[in-house]
């Protein structure tokens, strides 16, 4: 990826992003030193962040998955295992909100991916697609992977605190989150994922069982089940389109995560 891509995908999530200009230097001298600084107090440059966008946070994919867009098929046990799940969340009746639900939305994404990112709930979109993420703020959360390496086609797999939506986009009630988690739970024993990324407050506060702020949960490592998972906490996407001055804080979440991850390979 150069740096132009780079910077298109910082554009897409709202982190403004310009090239620093030298009077005394031609066009062309300025597009090879490519000194990309990120508008934020002080200005550092992306290198002084250790920023390099280009490379994939997540591990590549070897055999065929290295080679196509095709996913290279789950050993059969697996596979069985997340079609009797999905099976289960389609058909799930545990609590109220199968009623008013159009379908269950299980996840999308690449089931044996290092990364999975959890949500809070579908939204009207979701629900009627069956699929996560995939209205504006899905679009936001997309565009945020993907600055990192990271793609619901390839190496990420994605899903909800709860499966079914709340109506009105109101917020889960205690009951339906313990109703569901079991779910969540079955899926993160089958991927076994690497790194956890919670994405707004309830999916943070729901995983790690606490009432502290998100703004506290932002910025550190916590670990989540028996697995002890490395789980870092960031901003929902629907928030961040509301208040676009913490995409800049969303960034460094990303940052810090895929340094994380690194560290872990
Ligand atoms: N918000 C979420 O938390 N999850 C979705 O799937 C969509 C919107």
């Amino acid at each position: 990826m150069d740096a132009q891509r780079r910077n298109q995908y910082l554009e897409a999530i709202g982190v403004d992003v310009w090239v620093a200009r030298r009077d005394s230097r031609t066009a062309a001298e300025e597009a090879a030193a490519a000194h990309v600084e990120v508008a934020e107090a002080g200005g550092h440059s992306l290198a002084s962040f250790g920023l390099r966008a280009e490379e994939p946070a997540a591990r590549p994919q070897s055999g065929l998955a290295a080679l196509s867009s095709v996913a290279v098929p789950l050993p059969a046990d697996l596979a069985a295992e997340w079609s009797r799940l999905r099976t289960e969340v389609a058909t799930c009746t545990r609590c109220a909100l199968h009623s008013s639900r159009t379908q269950g939305v299980f996840g999308v994404g690449n089931p044996e991916a290092d990364w999975l990112v959890i949500g809070e709930a579908p939204g009207a979109e979701e629900d009627r697609r069956g699929e996560p993420f995939v209205g504006r703020a899905g679009q936001l959360l997309d565009a945020m992977l993907k600055a990192i390496g990271l793609s619901r086609e390839t190496n990420v797999f994605i899903a909800n605190v709860l499966k079914s939506r709340p109506p009105g986009n109101r917020d889960p009630k205690p009951e339906e989150v313990a109703a569901c988690l079991p779910y969540l739970m079955r899926q993160i024993a089958l991927m076994r994922p690497r790194l956890m990324l919670a994405v707004g407050r309830i999916a943070a506060q729901n995983l790690l069982s606490t009432d502290m702020p998100l703004g506290r949960l932002r910025g550190r490592v916590h670990h989540f089940g028996e697995l002890n998972t490395p789980l870092i906490v960031t901003y929902h996407p629907a928030y961040l389109l509301r208040t676009p001055g913490d995409k800049r804080k969303a960034w460094e979440d990303l940052k810090f995560a895929r340094d994380v991850f690194r560290q872990l390979m």
